[in-house]
């Protein structure tokens, strides 16, 4: 199986009807980044920078992070980066940082939330990947943005930095690509004012899930109770892809859902055509991704709409029997 994997590395990420499903990799040591060259995936759909600030015993300062961001691109090789800003709090504890989350942490003070609150660190993150980026594309994303005041207001402190930056002379990054995660129910309900602002948006599916469901997705009693391919989480996605769609906002899948094939052939049926996994997922998806008629799965994904009670796994997985 891993040698057929390997052999697919070179083989266009391409339905049977020669749709072009765009296969990135979810990163956040610098060893994954060997791996998006290794498995023939697009670029990088999220980058965790987190993982670079967990693994220190100390703040990295602002110098430590550009020559990070900076080798991290370098090792891109022009393929595109998507970095998003710190998600720590929750589950992710900082040695250095006292972060009160509650009893609740995963709804507790994380991600843009302390960015937001606590604004010099976020300022500095962005002002490290301003410098980082030089003369190449530059794409950030913001977590947990529950409310679009929150993007707004992310994306005044990046806007300050960028002044800032070109102030001072050094060279600006090619292309600024800005974006939100999905991730939190709420913004189901404003994304006609959320995509007027975004360049992008990405969804999370691990804490969306988790959101929508009011299921611990650590807690092994509970996090498998509910079906990924559920009625409400379809609607949920055909709502989001005909939204940005329409909007023509490009929007993508970086959870893990996207890494499942048959999630994955779920997801391209409602439309997504660009998705985030772990590496070793690569190989899997795009077999999957090379033997769907897209127009027939589309077509047999509509015609169920809203006749389902239940999860339309075992409907999808025969279809993908029966189609090969
Ligand atoms: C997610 O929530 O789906 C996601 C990709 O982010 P993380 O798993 O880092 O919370
Ligand atoms: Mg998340």
């Amino acid at each position: 199986r891993l040698a057929r994997f390997a052999a697919l590395r070179d083989q266009p990420s391409e339905t049977l009807d020669g749709v072009r499903i765009a296969l990135n990799v979810n990163a956040g040591l610098l060893i994954d980044m060997d791996q998006l060259q290794s498995s023939g995936a697009d670029g990088v759909g999220l980058y965790r920078t987190e993982i670079h600030f967990m693994v220190r015993p100390r703040m990295p300062k602002i110098d430590s992070q550009t020559g990070f961001y900076r080798a991290v691109l370098n090792r891109a090789d022009g393929k595109p980066v998507v970095f998003r800003t710190l998600d720590v709090g929750g589950d992710k504890a900082l040695p250095y940082l006292r972060i009160e989350s509650g009893e609740n942490p995963a709804m507790g003070w994380r991600a843009i939330r302390l960015g937001l609150d606590r604004p010099a660190l976020l300022q500095s993150q962005l002002r490290a990947l301003l410098r980082a980026a030089e003369d190449r594309d530059l794409r950030i994303m913001f977590p947990m943005i529950a409310e679009v005041s929150e993007f707004v207001a992310a994306r005044a402190i990046l806007e300050r930095e960028l002044e800032r930056h070109r102030a001072s002379g050094a060279p600006e990054p090619r292309s600024l690509h800005l974006g939100a995660m999905v991730e939190v129910p709420s913004l189901a309900w404003q994304l006609d004012e959320l995509l007027e602002v975004v360049d992008f948006l990405s969804v999370g599916s691990n804490d969306l899930l988790q959101f929508l469901f009011a299921v611990d997705r650590g807690n092994p009693r509970v996090a498998g109770r509910y079906d990924r391919l559920s009625p409400p989480v379809i609607a949920f996605f055909r709502h989001l892809v005909c939204k940005a769609d329409a909007a023509g906002v490009p929007i993508s899948v970086c959870g893990e859902m996207a890494g499942s094939p048959l999630e994955a052939m779920a997801l391209l049926g409602l439309g997504f055509r660009n998705l985030s996994m772990n590496a070793a997922s690569i190989g899997p998806v795009k077999e999957m991704v090379r033997h769907v008629v897209l127009t027939e799965l589309t077509s047999y994904m509509s015609g169920m709409n809203g006749a389902q009670e239940r999860s339309i796994r075992d409907c999808l997985g025969d279809f993908a029997r029966r189609h090969g």
